[in-house]
């Protein structure tokens, strides 16, 4: 087992804080009484829910019983989703972007096999939505706007309050998936347009499993998973309790770190691009560089292959990602860079580095150390050559022999 890496990926998981394993230990081994029961045992548990549940609400900005707990983003995101319709029965329609996370994308994938139609709003090739395109999409059908409050291959923020006025206007439900903005971007749902928010506990330096999707009070919701009245009737189960606690830490410590720790991880994040950008020739940054979350950055290296990249990286113990997932062999690249319209030439070359708050100088210039030989390396083993007349036609030729 390795334990010991320059981590990079933040926005696939994060650490746990120290911290929240403290306060979340004790509920796996004293305190394990369940919250609903009547004895004082499992009552105290109760209690420290509550507490969790607090802290977790102010970092939103949100009363606490409008708070519910789910196993995770994609579930608080299919919840959303399900609730919206549910509650609208009458209305068929639904607005999202092309470059949702799978856990939005897929749910509408699987809604327009059952009668539903779904607007997929384009992106430009800086990842950002035309205004004018949402508001056109929106009619008195339309149950749902569903959006991304940033994108997690390229950090791309959204303009969340201007689409959100636009959807108001409109009667529809508007649901966030805001779980690569949470504890990055300072969220205040009082003054929000936001009907339903998803954020997701392993993305904060909280543990996996737990998630929570924020329901502003008047929204009508119906719940997705029934049994018991655990959150007041709106996700049955048994509460996750040891987990509940470490996301109220985890919570209370990104709120208090917000401020200084993006600063930080902005001035590492832009160092690091500017060098590589400076160091290494036919490359690109990908994305909405004005917008942008502070930990993220996509760079395209034309003429070489992502995955490759990634291999030698590794080598190296650094762990970044790219946007493309390998389906059963194949390697497809990234929907979201794809959805960009980017050159053929970069789209398999694109890397993302994901910063924390706990990256170091240190860790930042050992990759900018290592980097430009990588690349120097892969573009002197590629059979073809390395401007874009002769990449093109030798992928051709690459495809042709398959
Ligand atoms: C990670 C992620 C999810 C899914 O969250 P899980 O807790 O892993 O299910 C959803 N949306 C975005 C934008 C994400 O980055």
């Amino acid at each position: 087992m390795q334990n010991n890496c320059i981590y990079l990926d933040n926005n696939a998981t994060t650490k746990v804080d120290p911290e929240v394993i403290e306060v979340m230990l004790p509920y796996l081994t004293d305190y394990y009484g369940n919250p609903s029961s009547m004895h004082t045992f499992g009552g105290q548990v109760g209690k420290a829910v509550r507490t969790a549940r607090e802290q977790l609400a102010v970092m939103l900005g949100a009363d606490e019983s409008e708070i519910v707990y789910t196993s995770c983003g994609t579930e608080g995101d299919n919840a959303a989703i399900r609730a919206a319709l549910l509650a609208q029965p009458e209305k068929r329609h639904i607005v999202t972007t092309q470059v949702e996370h799978p856990a939005v994308l897929n749910v509408c994938k699987q809604l327009e096999t059952q009668g539903y139609s779904v607007t997929y709003l384009s992106v430009n090739n800086q990842g950002q939505l035309d205004l004018d395109e949402l508001e056109a999409s929106l009619t008195g059908n339309t149950a749902l706007v569903t959006i991304m409050y940033a994108n997690n291959e390229t950090g791309t923020v959204f303009p969340i309050e201007q689409i959100g006025l636009r959807v108001k206007e409109s009667g529809a439900i508007f649901h966030v998936d805001a779980v690569q903005a949470v504890g990055k971007i300072p969220l205040n749902m009082k003054t929000s347009t936001i009907d339903m928010l998803t954020l997701s506990g392993h993305k904060l330096h909280g543990p996996k499993g737990i998630g929570a999707l924020y329901i502003r009070r008047g929204v009508r919701f119906r719940p997705f998973i029934l049994g018991g009245h655990q959150e007041r009737g709106r996700r049955a189960g048994t509460e996750n309790v040891p987990a509940i606690i470490a996301l109220g830490k985890a919570a209370e410590l990104e709120l208090l770190h917000l401020e200084e720790a993006t600063a930080r991880e902005r001035k590492l994040r832009d160092r690091l691009e500017q060098t590589l950008l400076a160091k290494i020739p036919n490359c690109v940054v990908n994305g909405d560089v004005t917008q942008r979350l502070p930990n993220t950055t996509n760079i395209g290296f034309k003429y070489i292959e992502g995955e490759a990249i990634l291999l030698l990286l590794n080598k190296y113990g650094i762990c970044a990602s790219s946007g493309s997932a390998c389906t059963s062999g194949s390697l497809e690249p990234s929907h979201v860079l794809r959805a960009m319209g980017l050159p053929y030439t970069t789209l398999h070359g694109s890397i993302r580095f994901s910063l924390c708050r706990y990256t170091t100088e240190a860790e930042i210039d050992q990759v900018i150390e290592v980097m430009p030989s990588i690349v120097e390396r892969l573009r002197a083993l590629s059979p073809f050559k390395n401007d874009d007349a002769g990449w093109l036609q030798g992928q051709e030729q690459a495809l042709a022999h398959r």
